[in-house]
């Protein structure tokens, strides 16, 4: 066996059951030795798009299931936008990187000689050099566990040609380190009960994080049995559904506002929730995180738990049965629930007046409302964009956990088609429908190819308003006459691409055309481009997470 047999192997043995990939120097022999293992290879157009399906594999399936192999140099660096992704959310990610061995390492000018385990040193949980054959199961299952135990995040390894060609002579194996959870303790537990039975005004702000290890349960009966209103922020929608009674994301600034306890679950305080500014100031924070780095210590009375969520809920319920009722405050919460209600009911109205707008050029938010008034429950939408982005977040719903992605906490356009891919291919069964804006298009339109080639029916829908400053004035950016630096070419016809690839494409300028047009994309049963024209002039609006 060699090194590139071993490697996949060692991936299979892991639980990956699928590598992203695009082929060259030094790893043309590893992704067929993975697939004669059953690892099912995805050959990509660029490398970013491959980091960015594969993080989206793994946030579907819950775990590290998909693996990332590279050639060299450009290739490895292709990667870093990806892997910055994975580290700004707290995503596992597993990137090895072919190296080019140099014969005489004295002698510069290798072709594509890159030192990886450097450069991604600052970006990653670990990056190293596998630097024998000998290790190489060591280190890639040391790098597996690492992107997965505590705070999930990227894991680069350096796999050199020599590596992957030599075969080992005895194979070394430590076992994981342990990773140590510290678990609250009953005097914590006791006071975090007594705040939340006493609270007039109780909410609870769940994030991303509550991915990995899936509480569902402990939520529901914590949310349902203390009626407590919660929020999520934008990848938290759908872990609850948006229409459980406590849902209170259409009076989200109202709740950080006027809440008097806020318990905060798989979130971090940072520019998604304003770092915790429009809390009131004598607020009670309780926050929970695995990651003690990033508990927040935005308030006096903050009560800050490292620990894991799942974890953390099953040790409290038992201490809130134990307080009984919460009878005291029954009618104060009575009256915060009805607040968040008629709050919530005001905002509805506004952001339905704006998605029943039938005027042309169509408005996003129609085309939102189209596309609401279509998708399946349990549909994965990823939305991509700025104005497109915004305006799917506020018309669209989610039901099901793990049924939205946007372009995440440090906003990168251009994730949404990879990120459909990965969720396709992770979750056949379940509709995916990328909604991006001509920019966020542009920057993967090219994987549409990936998608036809490797038969993964998404459906990608382009809002297309002639470029990313839709609804600016330009005239206070630039001189007349300009070049067009910022605005596209009008009406470009984006579908053809698809067309072009052989998959189904259409066009819509009508509301009324673009639900029988999402109609015969899924049947169709190919990857499908629906190219919609929308108004350029549709100002940015509110942002609900
Ligand atoms: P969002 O963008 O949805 O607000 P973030 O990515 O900001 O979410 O935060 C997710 C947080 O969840 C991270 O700080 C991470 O450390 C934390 N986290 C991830 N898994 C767990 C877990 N099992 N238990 C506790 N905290 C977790």
């Amino acid at each position: 066996m060699n090194g590139h047999q071993l490697l996949a192997h060692t991936l299979k043995s892991l639980g990956v059951t699928h590598v992203f990939s695009l082929s060259g120097s030094p790893i043309k022999e590893t992704l067929p030795a993975c697939s004669q293992l059953g690892i099912r290879v995805i050959g990509v157009r660029h490398q970013q798009a491959a980091v960015s399906m594969a993080l989206a594999h793994n946030f579907v399936s819950g775990r590290l299931t998909a693996a990332v192999i590279l050639s060299a140099g450009p290739a490895v660096t292709n990667a870093a936008t990806g892997i910055l992704v994975a580290k700004d959310n707290c995503w596992p990610l597993l990137v090895l990187g072919g190296k080019t061995s140099s014969t005489n390492p004295a002698r510069p000018g290798t072709f594509q000689m890159l030192d990886g385990a450097t450069l991604f040193h600052p970006l990653t949980k670990w990056a190293a050099e596998v630097n024998s054959t000998d290790k190489l199961v060591e280190y890639v299952t040391r790098g597996y566990h690492l992107a997965m135990t505590g705070q999930p995040g990227p894991v680069y390894l350096d796999v050199p040609a020599r590596v992957l060609n030599d075969s080992p002579t005895v194979i070394e194996i430590s076992d994981p380190e342990p990773f140590f959870i510290p678990k609250p303790d009953c005097t914590t537990l006791e006071k975090i009960a007594e705040i939340l039975i006493q609270a007039q005004r109780p909410a609870i702000i769940l994030g991303k994080g509550i991915r990995w290890s899936e509480p569902y349960k402990e939520l529901r009966t914590l949310i349902e049995t203390y009626r407590i209103p919660f929020i999520t922020s934008p990848m938290g929608r759908g872990l609850l559904p948006d229409d459980h009674p406590l849902c209170s994301n259409a009076a989200r600034d109202f709740l950080q506002q006027q809440a008097d306890t806020i318990l905060v679950l798989g979130a971090r305080l940072n520019w998604t929730f304003r770092f915790a500014t429009q809390f009131a100031h004598d607020v009670n924070l309780i926050h929970v995180d695995i990651a003690k780095e990033e508990l927040s210590r935005h308030r006096p009375n903050s009560i800050l738990i490292q620990g894991e969520i799942r974890q953390v809920l099953q040790e409290l319920l038992p201490v809130l049965r134990q307080h009984g009722t919460m009878s005291g405050c029954l009618r104060e919460r009575e009256e915060w629930h009805a607040r968040l209600q008629e709050m919530g009911a005001k905002y509805l109205q506004h952001r339905e007046d704006l998605a029943n707008c039938s005027g042309s050029p169509m408005s996003p938010y129609r085309l939102m409302k189209e596309i609401r008034e279509f998708l399946p429950r349990d549909s994965i939408c990823i939305f991509d964009g700025r104005n497109t982005m915004a305006a799917a977040q506020e018309v669209l719903p989610s039901y099901e956990p793990v049924s939205r992605f946007t372009a995440g906490s440090n906003g990168c356009m251009g994730v949404g088609i990879p990120f459909g891919i990965g969720a396709k291919v992770s979750a056949p069964h379940r509709m995916v429908m990328v909604i991006c804006g001509d920019m966020a298009f542009g920057v993967c339109a090219m994987e549409m190819e990936t998608a036809v080639r490797h038969n993964i029916p998404i459906i990608v829908v382009v809002a297309n308003n002639d470029g990313p400053c839709a609804g600016q004035d330009f005239r206070t950016c630039y001189s007349p006459g300009h070049e067009s630096a910022t605005k596209y070419l009008a009406r470009i016809p984006y579908e053809k691409i698809m067309e072009a690839f052989g998959g189904h494409a259409e066009s819509a300028d009508r509301p009324e055309h673009v639900q029988p047009a999402l109609k015969r994309a899924a049947e169709s049963g190919k990857p499908a481009c629906l190219n919609v024209y929308v108004d350029p002039q549709t100002p940015f609006h509110n942002y609900l997470g």
